[in-house]
């Protein structure tokens, strides 16, 4: 599809990059399973020579995530981790970060027992304010990495705000993207320079694939994060990017049920003598609500909620009574599913840290999947009583 950036969103993500095969008008994009390519003479071939570097159905889909983020650039890689390590390794030793003290359990893993023993030191702050990043501004930062919304608190970070701030002291900004997609929030229009995404979670949609994509605008960033890629290789295999094409194609479809669905049940939590607390953006008196409404379309569903009184055992025995909502890590797919993230995903944080975040044991994270609501209010209902 050419100049896809006159087209809308749903069209964009039926067509962009998929155009029908030259060969034989096949109007899905085959799945180049091969890892080399034939040459004429050496170096001499039709723009692929090796499959790490270049495989046509992975660039199929590099296309269309890119467009759905109105980018010029996409690099696809073999999981959403693969692609943080890929930002971090633009640094140097010394060099430092300003990023979220709630952050994916994955990526604070990685920044703290990976590259901080590459020298490079990471400053995990409270964002939602982003006048604070200011304070931490040294003439060695280089990145602020922010997540948005927030994973498991649903904080709300202004990604306007930060990109002054990027532009003023000449920093990269890198907005981890995964719980809006792009469907919600499109972050360069914003002024990041860089949008990461774990493609494992709403745009494949369908909890069958691992894989994390870059997107930018500026091509001399695109250049060296391309090199990252090829050069360390967590590159994504043709099979995985076939099923991810083929699940984008309802991504606006399915970000619209998940909207509604995740609004019906923050409601239904909220009046619920069972719950302290609840953790979801679309509420007015979320302390970031305003900046959500201005740099998101609509609120998702991501809820995350504070049990009363419960214990762990008890905490334990609620998150594993649901019939309709699956316990298991991930987010994102068709199916809802109920996550505890002191034990699960925030496992790797200590203790005080995460409970500093607000990651307490009685917290339980729902990702709202796309099924009839009314069988996941009655679930709710059957195990809160
Ligand atoms: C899942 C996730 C990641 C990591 O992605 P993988 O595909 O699991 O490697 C990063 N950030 C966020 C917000 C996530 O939810």
């Amino acid at each position: 599809m050419s100049n896809s950036k006159s087209y809308k969103f749903g069209t964009k993500a039926i067509h962009a990059g998929a155009d029908p095969d030259p060969s034989t008008g096949a109007i899905m994009t085959p799945i180049f399973q091969t890892s080399t390519f034939v040459q004429e003479s050496p170096g001499k071939h039709k723009g692929y020579a090796y499959a790490r570097g270049k495989n046509p159905t992975r660039e199929a889909l590099q296309k269309n995530i890119a467009a759905l983020e109105n980018a010029k650039h996409c690099l696809c890689f073999s999981s959403g981790m693969g692609s943080v390590d890929t930002v971090i390794k633009l640094l140097r030793p010394g060099d430092e970060v300003i990023t979220g003290d709630d952050l994916y359990g994955g990526s604070y893993r990685m920044f703290t027992k990976v590259f901080a023993n590459y020298g490079i030191k990471f400053h995990f702050i409270n964002m939602t304010n982003a006048s604070n990043i200011e304070k931490y501004i040294t003439k060695n930062t280089k990145l602020i990495w922010a997540e948005t919304p927030t994973n498991p608190t649903m904080q709300i970070i202004d990604i306007e705000a930060c990109g002054k701030i990027a532009k003023q002291h000449n920093l990269i900004l890198a907005v981890d993207n995964t719980f809006a997609s792009p469907y919600l929030q499109n972050p360069l229009a914003l002024g990041a320079h860089i949008v990461m995404h774990s493609v494992t979670k709403y745009l494949g949609g369908h909890s069958d694939v691992v894989m994390g994509a870059l997107v930018m605008d500026d091509d001399k960033l695109y250049e060296q994060l391309a090199f990252i890629h090829n050069s360390c290789g967590a590159t994504p295999g043709p099979m995985d990017s076939f099923l991810v094409m083929r699940g984008i194609k309802t991504l606006h479809l399915r970000m619209e049920r998940h909207c509604f669905n995740g609004r019906k049940i923050a409601e239904f939590l909220k009046a619920h003598t069972k719950i302290e607390k609840i953790y979801w953006p679309g509420f007015t008196d979320h302390p970031n609500h305003e900046i959500a409404k201005k740099q998101m379309k609509d609120f998702g569903g991501m809820i995350s909620i504070v049990l009363k009184g419960a214990d762990l055992e008890e905490t334990f025995r609620i998150a594993s009574s649901f019939k309709v909502f699956s316990l298991a890590e991930s987010l994102g797919g068709v199916e809802s599913l109920i996550n505890h993230p002191a034990t699960m995903t925030h496992a790797s944080i200590p203790k005080e840290e995460r409970e500093r975040a607000g990651v307490v044991d009685n917290l339980l994270r729902l990702s709202v999947g796309v099924e009839d609501v009314e069988d996941l209010i009655d679930d709710l209902k059957n195990v809160l009583g």
